[in-house]
């Protein structure tokens, strides 16, 4: 007799986003006219560099000739990629790493929800909260306890140092949803926690690309002991506009080892090289020829004009509810806007509102924890127009 995974039964409906949708529709089917500007999920718009493009026409055209075709490649990725987020990602910052501590995948939802497969599911997991639900759903699947660790004004939404020991502990910075960065200091602190009680940190990098203050750290690694503690996460989606083509990468050091019960520690590279082999046969081999295009010249300054873009959106939305009396967070170093809701209006009640009277779809903090109660997320990732025709509608609703 087959029998379900009973893990998968206490998993949450996907509340928020279809919930979104379903009211999206509503308000549609009742004024079929309306005009409206998405500014909820947090999807870019803007299209490809040129120099991904042509280096992925190139790697197809590789592949239509016999001579150059690629078939299955390493599980791990190709070193062409690796040595070149080495050079470029690392390096500079002073972070050495070696190319067997660096994972090409397909992205980062996957290798940050993949990652239980080599955690015991009796591990006590920390998330801050409001929180990216892969992180919560995923270990709900693998039947671990989560404990919720508030990130809120108080704390500059960064999370205080838990009192209890933690197993693991998602950390995400620049982070989703709230925007918010952490310091070298702050940051650090996260790392001695961890330190002290043998707790291992899973550090979400996805919106690294998106800090200009050269104070705050792009890498957990620029962090003093970080290596013995920490795996990262990294992505070419909203870096690179690879939403759609998939492309992300994990660094777990070599020196980085968790216990067994045998009293061993076990170095956690190894157990992923092993389970990547077995689960993953590697990133596409054009995927990963653009994500290395990014790092040459002409796309380092293709992506970083369009990262401008997206920033010019955020500095018009940030500014534009600030001078409206709301008060507003992140959106300085990070792509996302965290929105205080006026007078204590209830997350989804000011998301309705939102949406009725200006025609603005946004996210409910709610949806994304019990902290989130009380603001709503903006993302930067329209355009221009959309970004200043949204902040003119608003003001007229508040
Ligand atoms: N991590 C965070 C915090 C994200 O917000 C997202 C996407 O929105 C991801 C990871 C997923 O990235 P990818 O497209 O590389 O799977």
């Amino acid at each position: 007799m087959a029998y379900i995974n009973e893990n998968f039964l206490k998993l949450q409906h996907r509340y928020l986003f279809a919930e979104i949708a379903k009211r999206v529709a509503a308000y549609k089917a009742e004024n079929p006219q309306a005009d409206i500007i998405r500014l909820g999920i947090g999807d870019v718009t803007q299209p490809l560099a040129p120099a991904v493009v042509e280096a992925m026409h190139r790697a197809v055209d590789e592949c239509a000739n016999g001579e150059t075709f690629r078939g299955y490649g390493p599980e791990h990725g190709y070193n062409f990629l690796i040595e070149a987020i080495i050079a470029h990602d690392f390096e500079p910052r002073g972070v050495h790493l070696t190319p067997d501590e660096v994972f090409i995948s397909d992205g980062a939802k996957s290798d940050t929800g993949n990652i239980g497969d080599i955690l015991s599911s009796a591990n006590v997991i920390g998330v801050t909260d409001p929180v990216y639900p892969v992180y919560v759903d995923t270990n709900t699947m693998g039947g671990r306890d989560i404990r919720y660790i508030p990130c809120n004004e108080a704390n500059g939404f960064t999370g205080d140092i838990p009192a209890e020991k933690l197993d693991v502990v998602y950390l995400c910075f620049p982070n989703n949803p709230t925007g918010a960065v952490i310091t070298r200091e702050g940051l650090q602190r996260w790392v001695d926690y961890a330190l002290r009680n043998d707790c291992l940190i899973l550090y979400d990098a996805a919106y690294e690309a998106f800090i200009s203050d050269a104070a705050i750290p792009h890498s957990i690694y620029e962090i003093e002991g970080a290596k013995q503690c920490a795996i990262e996460f990294r992505s070419f989606s909203k870096t690179a506009g690879f939403t759609g083509v998939r492309c992300g990468y994990t660094i777990i050091p070599n020196e980085l080892k968790v216990n067994s019960l045998s009293g061993e520690r076990v170095a956690l590279n190894g157990i992923w090289d092993r389970r990547q082999c077995s689960k993953f046969n590697g990133a596409s081999y054009i995927s990963q020829r653009g994500a290395e295009a990014v790092f040459s010249a002409e796309g380092q300054k293709q992506i970083r004009a369009t990262i401008d873009y997206y920033m010019a959106n955020a500095r018009i939305i940030r500014q534009s509810l600030q001078g409206f009396g709301l008060q507003v967070f992140g959106g300085e170093n990070a792509p996302y806007i965290w929105v205080r809701t006026p007078n204590g209006t209830d997350s989804w009640s000011f998301f309705d509102r939102l949406l009725r009277e200006a025609q603005v779809v946004t996210t409910p903090g709610a949806g994304f924890g019990a902290a989130g109660e009380g603001y709503i997320r903006i993302t930067a990732f329209g355009t221009h127009k959309s970004s200043i025709e949204a902040m003119d509608r608003v003001k007229k609703c508040l």
